[in-house]
């Protein structure tokens, strides 16, 4: 199976000059979601997971999934005040100005062995943010996985020290 037949070019999505990958042809096939399940949960080669984390909000898709086959817990880290209880935040720089992401204080015990997943590596901003949230909890992050790495954006330069796996590139 090609997973490249199921991600649709938007251009101009949602902004001019942004070519955004559309992860729903993917989503309503239970057969490309199965094999795509399989590729991402083959590539940690039976490393011991307890937690999940799932970026907000199209890393919550394969992200709760991935928990479910690994039996482990799931994360959402997410957009500024979704969550309600206590948070730790990381933000991170956007073309113009910053963002932030936040997770639960009680989201991670340390030395738990931590996934990180999101449906694409792009500049890396997101991700880089992330490891800093899973960090100052004392978690270890065994990989962080995408559907989608957009190599030409060259993400991975800034969360160079960490195991990176996508089960597509571009
Ligand atoms: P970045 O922080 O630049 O690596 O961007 C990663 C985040 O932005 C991910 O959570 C993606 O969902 C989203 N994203 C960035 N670029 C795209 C794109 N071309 N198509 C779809 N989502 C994207």
């Amino acid at each position: 199976m090609n997973l490249h037949d199921y991600i649709r070019d938007i251009q101009d999505f949602p902004k001019p000059g942004i070519g955004f990958k559309d992860i729903t042809p993917l989503l309503i096939s239970p057969e490309a979601t199965a094999f795509c399940l399989e590729k991402l949960s083959n590539s940690l080669q039976h490393q011991k997971i307890d937690k999940v984390i799932g970026v907000e909000s199209r890393g919550f898709f394969f992200g709760i999934l991935l928990a479910q086959k690994l039996n482990a817990g799931f994360i959402p880290v997410r957009k500024p005040k979704k969550l309600p209880f206590d948070t730790i935040s990381a933000s991170y720089e956007l073309e113009y100005g910053t963002d932030t992401l936040e997770m639960h204080i009680d989201a991670i015990q340390p030395g738990d062995k931590i996934l990180i997943h999101d449906d694409v590596l792009a500049t890396g901003g997101t991700a880089k943010a992330v490891c800093e949230l899973v960090e100052q909890l004392g978690g270890e992050i065994v990989q962080m996985n995408f559907l989608m790495e957009l190599t030409f954006l060259n993400g991975r330069a800034k969360i160079a020290h960490m195991p990176i796996y996508a089960a597509l590139t571009y």
